[in-house]
């Protein structure tokens, strides 16, 4: 059974997953990958280092001008992600293959419905919180602005459109208590329907 779990920024997806491991499943972090697959000596850091060689500095990436870049720019998005997301797709793969026989594989991956991901996903689950929630979290966790989070927001999928795509929604609009046991029902269900 292999899951992929989505949500915007700030949603709780990192919540959900650490909930889904101690529960038993084998996650994949796809933003882990990401970073792996930019990192120095890596082939996705010399591709980005051909399109961008503003943003590295002493053969490392500059993360925070990237984002500057892209997070303005849905071409320059597109560019960056037609580089990061083979390099992401090959590692997660040799990844799971380390799962234990009938562990449930979650792979954590933000941009899912944004990008073809894996074709052979079993269920997709999306994590929705509201938007006041994620702006407040994701303020205080990064240190950034409320316009800068807004902007981070709007070039991902509508909520809205999410929750149409994804086969299975948890709502996390409540404590992590609840997050907690809204996602060990989730877990169980569907394990029991595998
Ligand atoms: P990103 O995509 O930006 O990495 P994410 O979807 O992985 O975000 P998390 O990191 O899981 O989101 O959650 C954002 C922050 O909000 C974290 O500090 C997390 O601990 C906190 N958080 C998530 N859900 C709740 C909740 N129900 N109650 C209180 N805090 C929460």
């Amino acid at each position: 059974m292999r899951v992929a779990l989505t949500g915007g920024i700030g949603s709780g997806k990192s919540e959900v997953a650490r909930i889904l491991e101690d529960l038993g499943a084998y996650i994949i972090d796809t933003d882990a990958l990401a970073r792996e697959a930019v990192a120095p000596n890596s082939d996705g850091l010399m591709e980005i280092t051909r399109t961008w060689p503003q943003v590295i500095r002493n053969n490392t990436l500059d993360r925070a001008a990237l984002a500057e870049i892209v997070f303005s720019d849905a071409d320059a998005r597109a560019r960056l992600n037609a580089i990061v997301h083979p390099h992401v797709r090959r590692l997660a793969l040799e990844r799971d293959a380390f799962a234990k026989p009938g562990q449930m594989i979650v792979h954590i991956v933000p941009l899912l419905f944004e990008t073809n991901y894996l074709d052979d996903i079993d269920k997709s689950v999306v994590v929705i919180a509201p938007e006041a929630q994620r702006i407040a979290r994701i303020t205080s966790r990064d240190g950034i602005d409320e316009m800068r989070v807004r902007a981070r927001m709007a070039a991902q999928i509508a909520p809205e459109e999410a929750r149409r795509r994804a086969d299975e929604i948890i709502e996390n609009d409540a404590d992590l208590a609840t997050l907690r046991e809204r996602t060990r029902i989730l877990y169980e269900r569907i394990r029991t329907e595998s």
